[in-house]
């Protein structure tokens, strides 16, 4: 089996910021999720909006579907379905994670399916 590799990263969060910590642990705890998951899909997000990319025009001009990433997997897919969850978080997810969500049954974190 091959091991996936992982870079640790330290930062630091000025005293006035330290409650975004742990607003996000918790979020973290009661998505059963690590708090390593939560920022990184945060710095994806982040990214998504504020990258500069490419100035060219995006290929959704053209006709093509948008590329969209997965708050749980972080994997990117061209039809994710728009979610919100019990702690008030809309977020996308793929088809497999919805699923995986959905088949926890009474520990399902998914308040409703958004349009
Ligand atoms: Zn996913």
């Amino acid at each position: 089996m091959r091991r996936s590799l992982s870079r640790i990263c330290s930062f630091s969060i000025h005293e006035d910021k330290v409650t975004i910590l742990d607003r996000l642990q918790k979020l973290a705890d009661q998505e059963k999720e690590s708090l390593s998951h939560m920022i990184v899909v945060s710095i994806e997000e982040y990214l998504k909006k504020h990258e500069p990319g490419n100035p060219q025009k995006p290929l959704v001009v053209f006709g093509a579907k948008p590329i969209l990433t997965c708050w749980k997997c972080g994997g990117r897919f061209a039809h994710v379905i728009h979610v919100e969850f019990i702690s008030g978080l809309s977020a996308y997810l793929c088809p497999t994670c919805l699923e995986k969500e959905k088949a926890k049954g009474p520990y399902c974190t998914i308040k409703k399916v958004l349009k």
